[in-house]
């Protein structure tokens, strides 16, 4: 079989050599407890702070502000969820939600959060169980059809009881920016007791995440994203935020996140964070690959469409519909000729459903169903690109066929 080309690093990446070498030392030879107190732990301890230290400089930050987690499905429940515990915590006893009752001198008011239709499902899931258990009001913002937040709509949405403000930085399946730095400005200028979290998971490889330049006040991360392991993310939770854990368990985190920590994996995505602004250069290598594929697709197979905006579009992701075709028949041809791709979020792939993130932008659900994501990374060379496209031109014609579609030339 010929060479495996992997086009689908918004699911995840490898792992880069210098992260795993880092790594290696904590699994066999210091494998020490951090909490403990002995020479064992204290040099695990050393470890992870010089970790916390690398985190909080690339989010300019203190390391006091660094909570780690398993992942940004963790960070993400652990805002959505703490967030609202901590405003529940003010009201002292038998708060009733949903309803205005005079708890001693504070009225209570049902909480309400903005976040947008197009987030990741731990954001979206998280958000619906905090609304059916009727602990909260939510604001699902539609996006433009380029995928992009209008901010003109997160201002419009803010009512007195709003507490939290969840939007994403890059969108995990159509990679488009979202103008974070500007909603972030527009909360601190007018809205300053507004809690604001972005989940920058997608966003960290790329753009800046100065978390003073953006104006938040937790940020989301992965390491799996990033050249890291899997299992491991961070939240950063500005000091005075109020949030309250969701985990109970060990005093570990600032008390913010309890069990036992992930020493090897925090190690790794320090590195990983380190290495960051290393590999910026090799960003724009990726984005002249990532536009000389998406201007081959759609010069060269007929009916095909980019979604999302091009312009405010993460350097990596490239997501294409083509008409008459399946994406699921598409990932999967791909698959047997060695082409790793995806169709929507890898966590949402099996399902048949067409993603929610496609049917945010008012495409219909056919068409939500035709999309290809391919994205790139710090290993994709031209020839990965070059083949992947010989094969989608073959594959597509082929599909074509079978279904005999409307759209039988392919040029
Ligand atoms: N948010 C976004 C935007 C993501 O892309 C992902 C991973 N698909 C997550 C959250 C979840 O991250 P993790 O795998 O670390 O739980």
């Amino acid at each position: 079989m010929n060479k495996r080309i992997y086009l689908d690093y918004a699911a995840t990446t490898p792992v880069d050599s210098k992260v795993f070498q880092a790594m290696k030392p904590y699994f066999m030879e210091k494998y020490g407890n951090p909490m403990s107190v002995h020479g064992f732990g204290q040099e695990s301890l050393e470890a992870m702070d010089k970790a916390r230290t690398q985190v909080a400089e690339f989010l300019n930050c203190s390391p006091s502000e660094v909570i780690f987690t398993s992942g940004a499905t963790e960070s993400n429940n652990l805002v959505v969820k703490g967030v609202i515990r901590s405003y529940y915590s003010k009201f002292p006893t038998n708060y009733k939600s949903g309803t205005n009752i005079q708890i001693t001198n504070k009225k209570f008011v049902i909480p309400h959060i903005i976040t947008t239709r197009f987030e990741h499902h731990c954001v979206l899931d998280a958000c619906k169980r905090m609304e059916n258990d009727k602990l909260a009001e939510i604001t699902y913002l539609t996006v433009s059809k380029d995928g992009v937040i209008r901010v003109e709509d997160v201002k419009k949405a803010i009512r007195p009881n709003t507490i939290l403000i969840s939007m994403m930085y890059v969108n995990n399946e159509i990679g488009t920016v979202q103008p974070i730095a500007e909603i972030g400005k527009l909360i601190k200028k007018y809205y300053p007791r507004l809690i604001f979290h972005t989940d920058a998971t997608q966003g960290a490889n790329y753009f800046d995440c100065d978390v003073n330049n953006l104006g938040v006040d937790l940020l989301s991360m992965s390491a799996h994203k990033i050249y890291g392991p899997k299992g491991i993310g961070m939240l950063y939770v500005k000091t005075n935020t109020p949030i309250r854990r969701v985990q109970d368990g060990g005093d570990q985190e600032y008390k913010m996140r309890s069990g036992t920590h992930n020493v090897p994996g925090i190690v790794g995505l320090g590195k990983a964070v380190s290495m960051i602004s290393e590999q910026r250069p090799k960003n724009k290598e990726i984005l002249k690959l990532r536009d000389y594929l998406i201007k081959r697709v759609l010069d060269e197979v007929s009916h095909s469409h980019l979604n999302g905006s091009k312009a405010k579009r993460s350097p990596n992701n490239a997501n294409f519909r083509f008409d008459d075709v399946e994406g699921e028949g598409l990932v999967l041809s791909l698959d047997m000729e060695g082409i790793a791709a995806s169709t929507g979020s890898a966590c949402s792939s099996g399902a048949l459903e067409p993603s929610h993130v496609l049917l945010s932008l008012g495409l219909k659900p056919e068409q939500a169903h035709g999309s290809l994501r391919l994205t790139l990374g710090k290993y994709t060379t031209k020839k990965d690109v070059d083949t992947a496209i010989g094969k989608l031109k073959e594959i597509i014609k082929r599909l074509r066929k079978i279904s005999g579609g409307v759209m039988k030339e392919f040029n």
